[in-house]
């Protein structure tokens, strides 16, 4: 039988659309096969000639059976509209007028933000206004996205789901690769956004495109090895004469939920893993980076990723608890505090969760150290993004011997920052996400000042900028120490034993990663395996990461390790394979 399909074909797949071609069907002279290879040969002529990333054109799908049928790559074909009623799988993407508009935009335009529903950008409906920190006046307006558009988004996934399992690994990795190059091409315009929107210095925001980057080139190689397993089953009894396998399948949909603080690199972790690894995502950015979090979607698709793969919704908790709660929604990745964690967890119910929640990060200063490259580091990774990272130095712990020298090398160092304009290339330290965020920052700091700590610089704030703040020897009660800051002040307290140190750095309800400068190798051992913290940095702050190395942390800063490989782990299942009376090995019973 004769059924009509949408083929869409890239560059990179016309070898196979060739090799696909010249194969004679499996149905030999099927009726309308002929004609449907020429017009599809000189369409792809045509799209080679003009050098077009992507064609899409109608051909019956039985020209595409010998290569299914033999299990070789395969083209992407999306589902015919045969497949159901429902909402359009492939409709007119604006995915390069998405991207252009935002990153051409002044200062003084306001950018207007879609969602991305069933492969449109919908942009008619209510509205949530972005004012930017810095410049003060509107930067974006995103879609708000209702109830209906929910009930839109995840029949869509249903079947967007199918769609993007069937792309091949190297299919999906070509996209990430190519997002890679697009994300480094872009990366002035997307910093420029990430300025505008949240206060972010472009030197803060040019190092994360480049991550988002490296996110996508690390997850591009990772799509190419998923797998799975041949098992020694024939090494147990039971097993002899059967033979097993494992491989990894996609969990279907994912739900990306991101914070406001690192909106395009913690959002390419999520979807570039979770399109890795075959599944279709639907994202709900932050209310405070609509923009760049939507510019990152539309590189995507501009890159290739097909619409069935990804999906946004902007809103607030409400519509994030209610993605949460959708049944069609089989794994939620979440980066956030660790209230809107537990609110996240009850509303998924029982779901895979990957959480990626707060922390108040301690850095461990020996007395065997560089103190000034340590001071340096420490200023220099402190105040970043005005701290709000959640690997943050938040508490440095010197020991005593050298106390005084760090901490007056290191308010030394705070003061050379450079605070200001975000978008000035100079600027180290921008504003902070809003007014409230600054004013806790102070109030925190004149708390511990009041309780008996010394302020060495800083302390207050213009607007929602904060001046790099150092808080000498507060309290070990104070909300500084206690709880995660999230903002441009950094404690510095003397502790007296590696002990002492490796006890204050635990009591914490927090535990994600922490630095220690040494060189002593006893010491670093000792803390790798006594510090309750997901991940420790020696002669560097905790406030170093690599996009390809597992992160994540313990206790009340959650669980799930979140880069590529780790994530591809938990957006898969494994699904088992046992063949009776058939076996890979041998099976023949010993002679005692
Ligand atoms: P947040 O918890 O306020 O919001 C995070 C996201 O959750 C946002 O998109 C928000 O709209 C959404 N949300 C809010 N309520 C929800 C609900 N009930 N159900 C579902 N979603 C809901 O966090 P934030 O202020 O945007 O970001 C700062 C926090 O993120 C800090 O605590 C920081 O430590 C943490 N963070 C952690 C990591 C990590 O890798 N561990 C990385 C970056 C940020």
């Amino acid at each position: 039988m004769v059924t009509d399909g949408l083929l869409s074909v890239s560059r990179d797949m016309i070898s196979i659309a060739r090799w696909t071609l010249r194969t004679p069907p499996a149905s030999g002279g099927s009726v309308g096969v002929a004609p449907c290879v020429d017009e599809f040969r000189s369409a792809m002529d045509a799209m080679v000639s003009l050098s077009r990333p992507s064609i899409r054109l109608h051909v019956p799908v039985t020209v595409l059976e010998p290569t299914i049928a033999r299990g070789l790559r395969r083209p992407y074909v999306t589902p015919s509209p045969q497949d159901g009623p429902g909402v359009p799988l492939s409709g007119p993407l604006k995915g390069a007028a998405m991207l252009d508009k935002p990153i051409r935009t002044a200062p003084t335009e306001v950018v207007e933000v879609g969602c991305l529903i069933a492969g449109e950008w919908v942009t008619a409906g209510p509205k949530l206004e972005r004012v930017g920190p810095w410049v003060r006046e509107s930067v974006s307006t995103a879609r708000q996205a209702d109830e209906d558009d929910v009930d839109a988004a995840l029949a869509y996934a249903r079947r967007g789901a199918k769609a993007t399992a069937r792309l091949s690994p190297a299919a999906r990795a070509a996209v990430l690769e190519r997002a890679a190059a697009a994300a480094t091409h872009q990366r002035d315009r997307l910093a420029r956004l990430l300025a505008l929107e949240l206060g972010k210095p472009v030197k803060d925001g040019l190092g994360e495109i480049d991550r988002v980057a490296d996110t996508f080139a690390v997850a591009a190689a990772e799509a190419r090895r998923v797998g799975g397993e041949v098992l020694p089953v024939a090494g147990w009894a039971r097993g002899v004469g059967t033979t097993a396998f494992t491989h990894r399948a996609p969990v279907g949909v994912a739900l990306a939920i991101t914070p406001f603080n690192a909106p395009a690199n913690l959002l390419a972790h999520k979807l570039a893993a979770a399109f890795a690894a075959g599944n279709t995502t639907i994202v709900k950015p932050p209310p405070q980076a609509p923009a760049v979090s939507a510019a990152i979607v539309a590189l995507l698709l501009d890159t290739g990723m097909p619409p069935e793969a990804v999906q946004v919704l902007h809103g607030g908790g409400p519509l994030g608890a209610a993605l949460c709660g959708a049944p069609d929604v089989g794994v939620v990745s979440f980066t956030g505090s660790v209230a809107t964690g537990a609110a996240v967890a009850r509303a998924a119910g029982a779901k895979r969760l990957v959480m990626e929640l707060g922390g108040n990060a301690a850095t461990i200063v020996c007395e065997d150290a560089d103190i000034g490259a340590a001071a340096r580091i420490c200023a220099a990774t402190g105040y970043s993004n005005s701290g709000q990272s959640c690997i943050s130095v938040q508490r440095i712990y010197v020991h005593r011997g050298c106390y005084d020298e760090f901490l007056a090398a290191f308010t030394g160092e705070v003061e050379k920052l450079s605070v200001g304009d975000p978008l000035d290339p100079a600027t180290d330290v921008g504003s902070m996400v809003d007014d409230d965020a600054a004013e806790r920052v102070v109030v925190w700091a004149a708390e511990a000042e009041a309780a008996g700590a010394t302020v060495t610089t800083g302390g207050r704030r213009d607007g929602a900028t904060v001046v790099p703040t150092v808080v000498a020897s507060p309290p070990a009660d104070a909300r500084l120490i206690r709880d995660e800051v999230f903002g441009a002040v950094v404690s510095v307290l003397p502790y007296d034993s590696f002990d002492d140190v490796v006890a204050a750095c635990n009591d914490s309800r927090y535990g994600l990663q922490a630095g220690l400068f040494t060189n002593d190798v006893r010491r670093i051992v000792r803390a790798w395996r006594d510090l309750e913290v997901g991940g420790l940095v020696v002669n560097g702050s905790s406030n170093f990461r690599l996009d390809h190395v597992p992160f994540g942390g313990v206790k009340d800063s959650g669980f799930g390790r979140e880069s590529p490989r780790w994530m591809i782990d938990d957006y898969t299942v494994v699904k088992s394979l046992l063949l009776r009376g058939m076996s890979l090995f041998g099976d023949q019973e010993g002679t005692r």
